[in-house]
């Protein structure tokens, strides 16, 4: 079983590397409600200390999709499709997705995901609480000068 390496933190961040996006299908993980395996999922908040988002990367195996479906209670999630290609549904609606596509999801949709090509999919799926995102962009920050250490 695959883990995430840590690299490096303090009290402003957290740095860890998940590897090739080729070997995600190597991370498991033992579901807290259910107790069974879920094969090709990471989870990065505790990684990372993430205090606003839950974010995981996901593999479905070719021609195979992800068991059930499932709703949340208070959060929204936003599915990114980085490879592969199939189908998303809510509720009662399908859609085609594929590399590039982006899904919200408000928590009551009932949603689930198939991967019909042939290669691996691959994507991320960021969750938050529903309408928590009060300032944003350029309302939420400022620029400061500093010296890059790149240089
Ligand atoms: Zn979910």
């Amino acid at each position: 079983m695959k883990t995430i390496e840590k690299r490096s933190e303090n009290q402003h961040y957290s740095a860890v590397d998940l590897g090739s996006l080729n070997d995600l299908a190597d991370y498991s993980l033992v579901h807290p409600k259910t107790k069974k395996l879920v094969e090709g999922k990471v989870f990065l908040k505790d990684a990372t200390n993430a205090t606003g988002t839950q974010i995981s990367f996901n593999s479905l195996p070719p021609q195979t999709e992800q068991p059930y479906f499932h709703i949340h209670y208070k959060n929204e999630e936003t599915y990114i499709i980085l490879r592969g290609s199939g189908f998303f549904q809510v509720d009662d609606n399908c859609l085609e997705i594929k590399e590039g596509s982006v899904i919200r999801v408000a928590p009551p949709g009932k949603r689930g995901i198939r991967n019909s090509s042939d290669e691996t999919m691959v994507y991320i799926v960021i969750q938050s609480k529903a309408n928590s995102l009060e300032e944003h962009t350029t309302e939420d920050g400022e620029r400061i000068p500093v010296e890059p250490k790149w240089r």
